[in-house]
């Protein structure tokens, strides 16, 4: 399978939490000092992170829903096909079991905090570095007991560095990948990153800054990046694609 790089598309600037975030390592079986839910942190220097993975991941899903694709027969409740053309696995891949994986065109980084929120976060009085314990209340669905759980989460208001790289490999789906992206990001201010959305938790913001624009000519030498500055968040960098795509 030929997978040229015309070029990548890198968008940069925040996420916001407009609501506090817990993006646990729940998964990890971890229990620090009585919290039953720590984030996750980058063990290097204890700092909160987004994981690109959860950004990714909610992504997709929205977008499979949006596109009412099939979810059936994939233990993950995961639409995966190996349709080339398909919207969905053209930009966040596909695994299959015949081997015919479609690659993803989609790369999110990990988020790490803004300089300006380590500060801000580390000044607040708190249990923990960079965040805070919520007593959520919740009632034993059998014995009807309160069952008052605490979680750790990062205060609304903190700001991460965001990055996501789209890379061009077919000219005909570019315009139609970032317009898909731009959706899916504003699916997501719509919806919840991490857990307890139910609750409130999880409500994001992207701000996106600017997009830089590096042809393969650049990469093999010739020509300088395009950069492209964007406002208005989601919605401003959905109006600015088709100039984007342009050059
Ligand atoms: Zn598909």
């Amino acid at each position: 399978m030929e997978r040229p790089i015309l070029g990548k598309y890198i968008i940069k600037g925040k996420i916001i939490l407009e609501t506090g975030l817990r993006i646990g390592g729940q998964e990890l079986g971890v229990n620090i000092g009585g919290i039953d839910n720590p984030v996750i942190r980058n063990p290097l220097t204890g700092e909160p992170y987004i994981p690109g993975s959860s950004v990714k991941g909610k992504m997709r899903s929205l977008m499979e829903r949006l596109l009412n694709l099939d979810i059936s027969g994939n233990k993950v409740r995961r639409h995966e096909c190996e349709e080339r053309e398909c919207k969905v696995c053209r930009v966040f891949g596909s695994t299959s079991k015949e081997g015919n994986n479609i690659p993803s065109r989609l790369l999110v980084r990990d988020a790490f905090l803004t300089e300006d929120s380590k500060t801000k976060l580390l000044s607040m009085e708190t249990d923990l570095p960079y965040t805070e314990w919520k007593t959520e209340n919740a009632l034993d669905r059998v014995t009807c007991k309160a069952d008052p759980r605490s979680f750790e989460r990062i205060p609304a208001g903190a700001e991460f560095e965001f990055e996501i790289i789209y890379t061009a490999e077919n000219e005909k789906h570019i315009k139609e990948d970032l317009e898909n992206i731009a959706t899916a990001l504003e699916l997501l201010e719509d919806d919840y990153l991490g857990g307890n959305g139910s609750r409130g938790y999880g409500k994001v913001k992207f701000s996106i800054e600017k997009v830089i624009f590096k042809s393969a000519d650049y990469y093999k030498g010739e020509g300088t990046p395009v950069e492209k500055e964007v406002k208005g968040g989601v919605e401003g960098f959905k109006k600015a694609i088709p100039e984007i795509v342009k050059g």
